[in-house]
């Protein structure tokens, strides 16, 4: 388990879905049995002994590592989706990407009051929509004290907009 490179697994595809970006595709990482249960057993070991309630995710690949996750620690998953999506009272939130807006809702009656909320995705870029996300978390009367990735970018600051809440990754690139 120690030598287990979890690099080895993410497949890293020029230019994908636009010119100059380099796409780190974990889906991969969900090919291979070994290194899907190598990052749930990562998440349950980062936040064994700190007292988490509930975890939520961010659609779509968000969903794939919090939801076993969930279920391991028999916590609730919080399903955080594009506007739309969601059937019931929700919450809100637009936020900027580079060209453009989102808007992503969160099922108010989801949001435990009170309660601490792993907040997760798969991989972390600009931070801007977790950040998103937290504020709707946060609205909702949520407490988000830690804030969890399989991948992260931190050359693209998501340490800025995201603090002051502690930011783990399990595997970091310098560059995109
Ligand atoms: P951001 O809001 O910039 O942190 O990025 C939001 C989402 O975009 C994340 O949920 C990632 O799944 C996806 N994403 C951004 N950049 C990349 C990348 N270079 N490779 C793979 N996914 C990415």
């Amino acid at each position: 388990m120690a030598s287990f490179n979890l690099d080895d697994y993410i497949r890293k595809v020029p230019d994908f879905p636009k010119k100059g970006i380099l796409f780190y595709d974990i889906t991969s990482v969900l090919a291979s049995p070994e290194a899907f249960k190598f990052c749930i057993d990562k998440m349950v070991e980062i936040y064994e002994g700190k007292q988490i309630d509930a975890v939520a995710a961010i659609e779509a690949r968000g969903f794939l590592f919090a939801a076993p996750y969930a279920a391991i620690m028999r916590i609730p998953l919080i399903p955080i989706r594009k506007k739309g999506k969601l059937p019931g009272v929700t919450l809100s939130k637009k936020y900027d990407l580079e060209y453009a807006q989102a808007e992503i809702e969160v099922h108010s009656a989801d949001v435990p009051r009170g309660k601490r909320v792993l907040l997760t995705d798969d991989l972390i870029a600009t931070g801007g929509t977790l950040n998103a996300a937290r504020s709707l978390l946060l609205e909702g009367g949520a407490v988000v004290p830690e804030i969890f990735g399989i991948v992260g970018l931190p050359f693209l600051n998501y340490r800025q907009i995201l603090d002051p809440t502690p930011v783990t990754t399990l595997i970091t690139y310098d560059s995109e």
